[in-house]
Order: structure tokens, then C-alpha cells, then sequence
């Protein structure tokens, strides 16, 4: 299995994402999901195959996967969303087995081509930091304007940084895509 990436969670700190294949060597991605200590913590990618399911695994594009948000994966789940390591593929649609459904995600170089929401500037208001493109920084200021009447100070996002508001949306509709 290779790393793609490591992202910081609430509960497991530190989580290591490792991406390998089902099957064989070129069969669909499956991604796992490991702790500091090298402890296996879940497997966030599912394999879909027909007839079963509604959906081939092995038709998706290379470095796309069905995601398991169900359960005891949607903390995690959500975390791996915000790391920016994935981009969610709306696009797929979803995956169906019995009662559960699952969106496509696709893993991503973690560059610029592959970040899905860039943050252009870092937002520095009185409770939070947040990273924000041009449309949500427009829309912080207005906002702290209308209700605080205060500025905000901002500085350059970093490298590699995506808008906190871009991806918060992005995990909400998945997640209600996947409910639903
Ligand atoms: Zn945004």
C-alpha cells in the first residue's frame, strides 16, 4: 500500500491514509485508514459490485473509490473530507447496497490541480482562523461588517490550503447525499 497523506482527527489524532487495490494489482482503489501506532483504524473506500450493488467499484475512474460514511466511519470520514487529500465526485453519483448508499471520492495529488476549493487568503477573526476563496472571504467580511461592524484582518492562505466554508459544504451535501 502507498500513503497519500496524513490528516490531524479529534478522536485518533495523527491518521495515516493508505491507498492500495481490491483484488488484484489493478483492481479498484481501497483506501485505509491508520493510527499513529500503525493500528488499523477503519477502511474508508467500499467495494461495489454488481449485481448486488448498483454500482461497479471497477468502472470508476483510476483514483476514484465509493466511500463508506456509515458505520462508525462518518467522523472519520468527515475528517478525510476536510484534509483536502480527496475531492468529492458529485459527478458519479451515488453507489446503493440494501440500505446504505455511497458517494464516489476521488484521491488527489494534494497540489494545487488537485485542491477542489483553494483558499486565497487566511481570515483571522476574534474566535477562529479560517481560510477562505475570494466568494466566502466576501462573504465573512460582509458578514462581521453587518453584525460586529469590525474588519477582519487577512493574510495569504498557505500553500495547499482550501476554503474551510467550500469544504464544510462540500462534506454536508455528501453526507446528506449518502443519508438520502
Ligand atoms: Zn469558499
Amino acid at each position: 500500500m502507498k500513503t497519500v497523506g496524513t490528516f490531524e482527527s479529534a478522536r485518533w489524532g495523527s491518521v495515516t491514509i493508505l491507498r492500495g487495490h481490491y483484488g488484484r494489482a489493478n483492481g479498484p482503489t481501497a483506501i485505509q485508514l491508520v493510527a499513529e501506532d500503525g493500528e488499523p483504524l477503519a477502511t474508508l473506500s467500499v467495494n461495489m459490485y454488481r449485481p448486488d450493488c448498483s454500482h461497479d467499484s471497477s468502472r470508476l475512474p483510476a483514483d476514484c473509490f465509493y466511500v463508506k460514511t456509515w458505520g462508525g466511519n462518518e467522523e472519520l470520514a468527515e475528517e478525510a473530507m476536510r484534509s483536502g487529500h480527496f475531492v468529492l465526485r458529485a459527478d458519479l453519483g451515488l453507489a446503493h447496497s440494501g440500505h446504505v448508499s455511497a458517494p464516489a471520492w476521488q484521491v488527489t495529488d494534494g497540489g494545487a490541480a488537485g485542491r477542489a476549493f483553494p483558499a486565497v487568503v487566511t481570515m483571522h477573526c476574534p474566535h477562529r482562523t479560517t481560510n477562505a476563496c475570494e466568494a466566502h472571504a466576501r462573504t465573512i467580511r460582509a458578514l462581521y461588517s453587518r453584525v460586529w461592524g469590525m474588519g477582519i484582518a487577512a493574510s495569504t492562505a498557505p500553500a495547499g490550503a482550501q476554503c474551510d466554508n467550500c469544504v464544510n459544504e462540500a462534506a454536508a451535501k455528501a453526507g446528506a447525499e449518502a443519508a438520502s
